[in-house]
């Protein structure tokens, strides 16, 4: 591969694409998780892709979160020939746990249920972060440029021009396509005129990571309580993530408790299940929304991941939504370019739009009903909640259906989860 970060500056592979007028096919702008995924996804298309991360990879790889992976995403790295270096660094979880409040329905999904050995996996930043940037690395076909930055980019008929700064000095490249996986701030969203829709929710949400006292039985639990919806997901080594949604003035104020107090407090919602927990680590507070771009395509730009839309993190939807982005689009572009097609088209963009769009809005829709209909205490909303916990559980294929459509398996399957 072109080890563009080791070097002052680097110089786009002498392809067939460049004698054609072009430095590379595609340049993919942000290296998070779903753009080292894309560039790693496209690795049999033929197609030679440029990948600029503003941060340096040590930077990017040490972030305090994490994440629940669901079975399509594993099915997807599977696909890609990654999954193995994924695999040994992440937790799976077994059980489901979905409860409101203290009423003594709980709905619990195993294995069995949809006769597979996980039902999914809880992974750290860094254990997808750090395999997805070593994989680029080996890739012929990618050009990793790390620390770097698209400051400027112009749109024409037939190409795209990107200016980069990369070690201090201005580079401009010529492109067919520029994929924006830069994030919900989306500078390149923003440039582009594309307007989204959405609201910020009521919530923040607080991250921590705990040990607990008993195993953690590799049980992923949904707590909804009135001031917003509680994740308690299994990590390696026997420690657990919390996702705890509040009120932002209760979530502000949790966060400033001292590490006792905050115990106390995550003890009373969290129960004894598990015995004492112990706190490991910082908490991060974040916002909370939900915003979906109005398009996801112009000619020879494509949105993808947090860039094209952002969720509640109930059920662990966001990060998921983004990586069945990237495998449809490498399938779009794949199956475009060995037709002879030109891959930054609008026409050829739109397959892409047409197939994630409003898939992605189902998804966004879901995750907003469940956080508002258990986020309050409202009588009639109560007994609509808990009758429909009590038909989850009774009826198999609302049980089934919607265990499902959160893990990903009820929309369309890419190709590269089908291998
Ligand atoms: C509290 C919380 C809990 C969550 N839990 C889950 C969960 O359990 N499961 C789940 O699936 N999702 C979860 N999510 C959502 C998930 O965090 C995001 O969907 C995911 O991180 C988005 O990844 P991304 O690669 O699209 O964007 P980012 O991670 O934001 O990456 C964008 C990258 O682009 C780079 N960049 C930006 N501009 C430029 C530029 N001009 N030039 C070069 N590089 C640039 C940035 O440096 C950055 O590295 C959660 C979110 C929150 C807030």
């Amino acid at each position: 591969m072109a080890q563009a970060q080791l070097t002052q500056t680097f110089n786009a592979p002498q392809t067939s694409t460049h004698q054609r007028g072009y430095d590379y096919d595609l340049v993919i702008v942000g290296g998070g998780i779903v753009g080292l995924t894309l560039a790693s996804a496209l690795k049999d298309s033929g197609l030679s892709v440029l990948l600029v991360e503003a941060k340096v990879e040590s930077a990017a790889v040490a972030k305090g979160q994490a994440y629940a992976v669901h079975m399509l995403s594993a099915l997807i790295y599977q696909g890609i020939g990654i999954w193995d270096k994924i695999l040994p660094n992440i937790e799976a979880y077994r059980r489901v746990r979905l409860s409101d409040a203290d009423y003594p329905t709980v709905v619990e999904w195993e294995t069995g249920d949809i006769n597979t050995q996980d039902l999914g996996y809880v992974a750290e930043h860094q254990a997808l972060l750090y395999p997805l940037q070593e994989f680029v690395k080996d890739c012929s076909h990618v050009t990793y440029l790390c620390p770097a930055q698209v400051v400027n980019i112009q749109y024409q008929q037939d190409m795209v021009t990107i200016d980069i700064k990369f070690a201090d000095q201005m580079q401009t490249v010529r492109s067919k396509l520029v994929v924006a996986a830069d994030g919900s701030r989306s500078p390149i969203r923003q440039a582009a005129g594309i307007k989204t829709r959405g609201w910020k929710y009521w919530q923040s949400c607080i991250v921590a990571f705990v040990k607990p006292e008993k195993s953690h039985n590799n049980t992923a639990y949904e707590k909804f309580q009135s001031s917003g919806p509680f994740a308690i997901l299994p990590l390696p080594g026997n420690r657990c993530r919390i996702v705890w949604t509040a009120p932002h003035e209760e979530a502000k104020a949790l966060c400033a408790l001292d590490d006792e107090q905050f115990l106390a407090e995550l003890q009373a919602r969290y129960g004894n299940q598990m015995g004492k927990l112990e706190l490991l680590g910082d908490r991060f507070i974040f916002q909370v929304q939900l915003m979906q771009s109005d398009r996801y395509v112009l000619h020879r730009l494509a949105l993808v991941g947090d860039a094209a839309h952002n969720c509640h993190p109930v059920g662990g939807q966001g990060l998921n939504l983004g990586i069945r982005d990237v495998a449809a689009l490498a399938q779009v572009l794949q199956e475009a370019h060995a037709k002879g097609e030109d891959i930054g088209n609008i026409q050829i963009l739109k397959r892409y739009e047409r197939w994630r769009k409003r898939e992605n809005l189902t998804i966004l829709g879901f995750t907003d009903l469940l956080d508002r209909m258990f986020s309050n205490n409202i009588l009639p909303v109560v007994v609509v909640r808990r009758l429909g916990l009590w038909i989850m559980r009774r009826v198999p294929v609302v049980k089934i259906f919607s265990l499902k459509l959160m893990i990903g398996l009820k929309g369309r399957v890419p190709k590269l989860a089908q291998q």
